[in-house]
Parts: structure tokens; C-alpha cells; sequence
């Protein structure tokens, strides 16, 4: 099954199953290209002042340090301006991420990084699937990690892989693999039952209740979450977090990619209608250029009063995202834990203040549509 699963995500980046690794999540596939490409005590590594707490966790828990950079307002994504101040001769490695679904100066990033002898890694968490100057997002980079947590481009509930195209560290990822944990028979057991729940019981009608349910549950470290509480509350490596992926995970990732294009193609064209609609009346929209190379994996808006905005969307029954409402989602505070200092990022800081997120699964949109009307003064 394992094979299977490899073969198809390989299809997709165009490349071979033995350069494709699969974990428990795509934190602990970051993990393992950093550990491959020997970043250590003392190394940097550059990373973008918008992402997951869990990109910065994996490269503190090397003993490495993160070096954020700011964002651009345009693409949400960083640029080579930003990355070339950053660099110091500590700097081992670049990390650039698809936010969203766009990835931006890919191409001028990774020219800058060989010619300096810097490690390329792609976080392609948010754009498996979609496609950058007509190559598959990751398909630049050194090696880049993807993930199949639950509202990423295709599920498994929680899961991640890696595509390891650079030849020369096919052996220390093959290493450093054999170091992986076995999942346990109860966690497997436990995603299996919330797989389920989510696939059958979460319904429009029960999905505020159980959203709510779920987030109480992880913060507490009750349920296989997405993050378990010590990933979110401090910079230690959480016991047995190096975990291999599971035979559950690989059947269900190997059906469930079969969607892939198809739910891609739903996300684009519901994008459109409300990059549309921002446009007409004034919004902060996506540009015209970038569109192309965007799958659109949720649709960012900015929003004056997040609270009132997300207050409204509840009565309304408007499903809304809430990635990237903290610079290092979903962190609130002691950021210099992360040894981030949110004032040196303004862009960042300013867009991370405003944003929310719509469903571009979204199946009415004619529904969020009016709902954006009625709330339109809140809209940036
Ligand atoms: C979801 C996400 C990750 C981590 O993926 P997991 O599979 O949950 O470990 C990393 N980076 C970004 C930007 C993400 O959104």
C-alpha cells in the first residue's frame, strides 16, 4: 500500500517513489530534511515571519536558530530582498513556503541560494497539487515537505511526506529515516475514529459544536490533534515526535489523493467569485499575475474588527479560516520564546493583525457572498 500511496504523490511531482518519504506529520518531515541536510547547533535557518509554530519548533529542536524575514502585502510569501538582508555565513539554509497556495520569486530565490552554497527547502504544506511557472510546487527546491492534516490540499487526517530532489542527500534522509517511531496501535486507533467522525458526523448543522470540541480538546492534549499541547506552549521536542506514518494513513492518502485535481479546480473557481467581488468594491484582492500560479487553498481576506467579523460568520453560518491570525500561528504570546520580535516584521505583523480566511470549498458561495455585503465596511 505504502508503494501505492509513494507512486501516486511521485506522479504528481513528476518525479520517483524513492524520493518521496512518508511521516506521521509534515512537521516531522521538515524535521527530517533539516536533519539530513546536517543543520546543527549554531547554523540558521531563514524562514518567513508568517507561518506555523511548527516550522520554527523543528529547527530549534536542532539546536538551529530561525531567522525570520518579512513578507510581501502582495503575495503574503517572502521576497529575495528580505532573505539577502538576512543572511549571515551561519546561514545553512532558506526555507520558502506556497501561503495559501502561491508561491512567489521561487526561481530568483533558489539561484541566490546555490550561488551562495545555502539548502533550499520548500513548505509546500498549503500548494501540493498546484503548480509554479508550469513545474509542480516543490519541484525546485532542495527538498520540500507537504502535509495531509485535515485542511490541507488532500487528508489523511494528519500526515505529511517529502520529496527529496536533491540526489546527493537521498542517504542521509535514508538515514536519519531509520531513526523514525513506530505510531503506536492506540494514537492509530484514535485518528482512525476521528477520520471517521470527520468524514461522517461533521455536518453543517454540528460543525460549530464540534470545531469548538475538537480545539478544547487538543489544546489540552487530549485528542491526536494537529499540534499537541507542548508544541504550542514551549521550545521543547515533544517525546516521540519523530514518528514514521501509518499503514492507515498510506490507504487513505492513497485514495484520497485521487480528488486531488478535482477539489483544486472547486477551490480556484470558488477563489475567482470573491477575488471578483473584493475587486468590484474595492478590496484587497489577489492580482491579476499572480493567479495562475495560485490553488487557492484558502482565500485570505483582511478584516478591520476580526472579533465582530467572526461573530457575524457564526450567526451567518459562514465557515471562516483563522491560519496565520498569529505570525506564528497559532501562537499569541512569548513569542521571543520563538525567538521572533513581531515589531522587526511589520508587514507581517499588520497583515497577521487583520487576516481571516474564506472556504474555497465553499459549496454557496451565493450565501458568503451576501454575507460579505452585509459586512462589507469591515472589510479592508
Ligand atoms: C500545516 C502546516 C505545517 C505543518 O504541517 P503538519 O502536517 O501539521 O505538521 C507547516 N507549515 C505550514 C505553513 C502549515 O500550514
Amino acid at each position: 500500500m505504502s508503494a501505492e500511496y509513494k507512486n501516486k504523490i511521485a506522479k504528481v511531482l513528476q518525479t520517483q517513489e524513492s524520493n518521496i518519504f512518508t511521516y506521521w506529520k509534515g512537521r516531522v518531515g521538515l524535521y527530517a530534511i533539516l536533519k539530513a541536510f546536517g543543520i546543527k547547533e549554531g547554523d540558521e535557518v531563514i524562514l518567513p515571519a508568517f507561518t506555523c509554530v511548527v516550522v520554527p519548533n523543528a529547527i530549534i529542536y536542532l539546536g538551529a536558530k530561525p531567522i525570520y524575514v518579512d513578507i510581501s502585502a502582495k503575495t503574503y510569501n517572502t521576497t529575495l530582498n528580505y532573505i539577502k538582508k538576512a543572511i549571515t555565513p551561519k546561514t545553512k539554509c532558506i526555507l520558502i513556503q506556497n501561503t495559501f497556495g502561491l508561491s512567489s520569486e521561487v526561481e530568483e530565490i533558489i539561484d541566490f541560494a546555490k550561488e551562495n552554497n545555502i539548502l533550499t527547502i520548500e513548505d509546500c504544506t498549503h500548494g501540493f497539487g498546484g503548480y509554479y511557472n508550469g513545474n509542480p510546487n516543490g519541484f525546485y527546491a532542495d527538498a520540500s515537505f507537504f502535509s495531509t492534516q485535515w485542511n490541507k490540499p488532500f487528508s489523511t487526517g494528519i500526515g505529511g511526506f517529502v520529496y527529496v530532489k536533491n540526489q546527493n542527500y537521498l542517504n542521509s534522509i535514508n538515514l536519519v529515516n531509520k531513526e523514525l517511531i513506530k505510531p503506536g496501535f492506540k494514537e492509530v486507533f484514535m485518528l482512525r475514529m476521528l477520520y471517521f467522525i470527520n468524514k461522517y458526523i461533521v455536518t453543517p448543522k454540528t460543525y460549530w459544536f464540534l470545531i469548538k470540541m475538537y480545539r478544547f480538546l487538543s489544546k489540552k492534549g487530549l485528542v491526536v490533534g494537529s499540534s499537541t499541547g507542548g508544541e504550542i506552549t514551549s521550545i521543547e521536542m515533544p517525546k516521540n515526535y519523530f514518528k514514521a506514518s501509518s499503514k492507515f494513513q498510506e490507504k487513505i492518502g492513497a485514495k484520497n489523493i485521487n480528488k486531488l485535481t478535482s477539489v483544486i479546480e472547486k477551490r480556484k473557481e470558488n477563489a475567482l467569485v470573491f477575488n471578483a467581488f473584493l475587486k468590484q468594491n474595492n478590496k484587497t484582492f489577489v492580482s491579476e499575475e499572480l493567479l495562475k500560479n495560485h490553488s487557492f487553498l484558502k482565500f485570505p481576506i483582511l478584516v478591520k474588527d476580526r472579533e465582530l467579523f467572526k461573530q457575524n460568520a457564526e450567526k451567518a453560518n459562514i465557515k471562516l479560516g483563522d491560519w496565520f491570525v498569529s505570525m506564528i500561528h497559532p501562537i499569541e504570546n512569548n513569542f521571543n520564546e520563538w525567538f521572533l520580535y513581531p515589531k522587526d516584521y511589520p508587514i507581517a505583523e499588520n497583515i497577521s493583525n487583520r487576516m481571516l480566511n474564506l472556504d474555497t470549498e465553499d459549496k454557496a458561495t451565493k450565501k458568503t457572498l451576501a454575507f460579505l455585503t452585509q459586512n462589507l465596511d469591515n472589510i479592508i
